[in-house]
Formats: C-alpha cells, structure tokens, sequence
C-alpha cells in the first residue's frame, strides 16, 4: 500500500513516526520523573480462594498519574520501561513498597502473600537474589509471604542462569508464578524442572468462560494438570459469578478480579483485608453449578 502512493508516501509517513517518537521520548522523560516526585503508586489486588471466600493474597499493580497525560496505563508505560530499561529502578520500588506493605499486614495479624510482577531485565540482573534477600531481612517479611510473578519469557532465557536463580529464590522459600499462563511461547518441559507454585490463567481465557468451548477445554486443562503436578493454580480477569462458579466445579482454587475487586490503594486494601479475615458473606463462595 506504502508503494502504490509513490514517492510522496514518504512525506506523508515521516511527520507521524516523528510524532509517536517525540510523544514517547515524553512518556518516557514524564515516567522517569514521575518516581521522584511521587506520582507513582503501589495498588493491591485480592486473590481469593474460591471455596473459603477469603483473601489469601494481592497483587501488586503500579499505577501513575500524570498531570499532563492523566492516569498512564501499565500496559503503556511498563513495556516503555522495559524497553529504556528504566524498569529496573521501577520493579525495585514496587518491590520495596509491597514487601513493606505485606511485612505491615503480618504485623497486624493478616498474613497473605504479596505478589510482585517482576520483568525479564530485571530478573536477568545478577544482584536480583541478593536484593531480594535483602529487601526481605530489612522489612522483616518471612520469604513464604512474597511471591514473583515471572512470564514464560524469562524462562526461554539464559536457562541454566534462570535455573539457579529460581532455585535459590524457592530455596529461600520465595513463591515462584508464572503470569499470564498459556499465552507464551515457551514448553511445558520447564515445568517438571523448574519450582513454579503457581500458574496464573491468562485472563483472555477466562473471559470465555462458560460459553467458548476453546477457552473451557484450556482452563480446565490448566487446572488439571496444575493439580497433577502440585502447583497451585489462580484464575485471572474473573468478572463474573458464572466465570467464578465454573472454575470452582473444575477445581480452581483461587481467583483475581474484578467480581472481587480491582487494585486498591494501600489504605482500602487493607480495610477489605481486615472485613475479609472476619469472614464477609461478600467474597462468600458460589454455589456449585451441579
Ligand atoms: P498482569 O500482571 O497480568 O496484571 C493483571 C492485570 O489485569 C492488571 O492490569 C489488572 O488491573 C487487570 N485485571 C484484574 N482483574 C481484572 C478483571 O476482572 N477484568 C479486567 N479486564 N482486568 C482485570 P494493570 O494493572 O493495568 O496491569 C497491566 C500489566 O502491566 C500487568 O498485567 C503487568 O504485566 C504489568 N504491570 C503492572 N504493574 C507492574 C509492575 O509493578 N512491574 C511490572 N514489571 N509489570 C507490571
Ligand atoms: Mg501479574
Ligand atoms: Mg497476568
Ligand atoms: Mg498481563
């Protein structure tokens, strides 16, 4: 299409890529600053467990808002992040703030584990076990409360490397997920060889749920042999009670979403956590279908 406009098309092309650079290059500078003068937050969202009702953990979720671009999405930024490398400090600042925030839930009598979304650079960096054992002994958190979510990427990488590194964070007895299971490219084979805890239904699995046979058969697969191999499984994106009492009838035993509820500041969350210890009717759990 490019070459049938001829030899003006590239006039027409150059001013929009100048434009999405420039744009980004401000992103990316807006992002950078966003960091030292607080505009960055930590949100947490509930996982529950699907047949106690309870919040057994949360998420964490960086939000910014920018007082030119608004509330920049993640799914914007982080990439960006990722790209610069700017995610480095970024991921240890969330790190920070959730193993705070958890070591503080503990102290007040809520143990639950915190999740921490944490990028392929960052995990490649080789002080990461050493800043994570760190960051644990300074907060005081116990490293069964922590858990990282890594993306199958990170496995294709460096794999003997990957290996001895998730193995000394499992020996420390950190919780390893992998996020957004099924949507990757990488085999199963690492599976049997690796101590994953947890694998994370992708969420545009679940949002098929119960119609789509194809996203039925996957979830239930997931959850299947998760259980053969004694790894947890938590579904994600389950906005429904019909998504919710689908995967309780195939077994899941956890969930994150909005049915439950989106990321929360640190203040809010807390405030559901101390409702959902005492047992709320509101998380209670779905009747089975059958
Ligand atoms: P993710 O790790 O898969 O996080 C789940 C995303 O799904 C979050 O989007 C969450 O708000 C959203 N979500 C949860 N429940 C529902 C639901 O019921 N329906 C729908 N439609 N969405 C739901 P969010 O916060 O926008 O984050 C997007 C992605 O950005 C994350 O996907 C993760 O890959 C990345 N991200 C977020 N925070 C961090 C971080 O601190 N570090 C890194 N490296 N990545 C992060
Ligand atoms: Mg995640
Ligand atoms: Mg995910
Ligand atoms: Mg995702």
């Amino acid at each position: 299409r490019v070459k049938d406009r001829g030899r003006g098309s590239y006039g027409f092309y150059q001013p929009q890529m100048n434009a999405n650079l420039l744009s980004r290059m401000k992103l990316e500078h807006a992002m950078r600053q966003a960091l030292g003068e607080q505009r960055l937050d930590v949100h947490y969202q509930p996982q529950v467990n699907l047949l106690t009702g309870r919040i057994v953990g949360a998420e964490a979720l960086i939000r910014w808002t920018d007082p030119e671009f608004g509330a920049v999405s993640p799914a914007q930024f982080v990439p960006l992040a990722e790209e610069s490398g700017y995610i480095v400090t970024l991921g240890a600042w969330v790190m920070e703030q959730a193993v705070r925030e958890a070591a503080q839930w503990m102290h007040e009598g809520m143990p639950i584990v915190v999740s921490v979304n944490v990028s392929a650079l960052e995990f490649r960096q080789t002080d990461f076990v050493e800043r994570v054992t760190r960051l644990l002994a300074v907060h005081q958190l116990p490293p069964t409360l922590l858990e990282l979510e890594l993306t199958e990427t990170i496995l294709l990488q460096d794999a003997q490397e990957m290996e001895l590194r998730l193995g000394a964070l499992a020996g420390l007895g950190v919780g390893l997920a992998i996020d957004d299971f099924g949507t990757g490219y990488s085999s199963l084979a690492y599976l049997k060889k690796l101590p994953i805890h947890k694998l994370k239904i992708d969420q545009s699995f679940v949002r098929g749920l119960p119609e789509d046979d194809g996203d039925r058969a996957i979830v239930s697969a997931i959850i299947s042999m998760g259980h053969a191999m004694r790894i947890e499984v938590v579904a994600e994106g389950v906005e429904t009670t019909t998504q919710r009492a689908v995967l309780q009838q195939m077994q899941c035993e956890h969930f994150q979403g909005f049915l439950c509820s989106p990321g929360l500041p640190a203040a809010q969350f807390r405030q559901l956590l101390g409702k959902s210890t005492h047992g709320l009717a509101q998380f209670a759990p779905a009747t089975p279908i059958i």
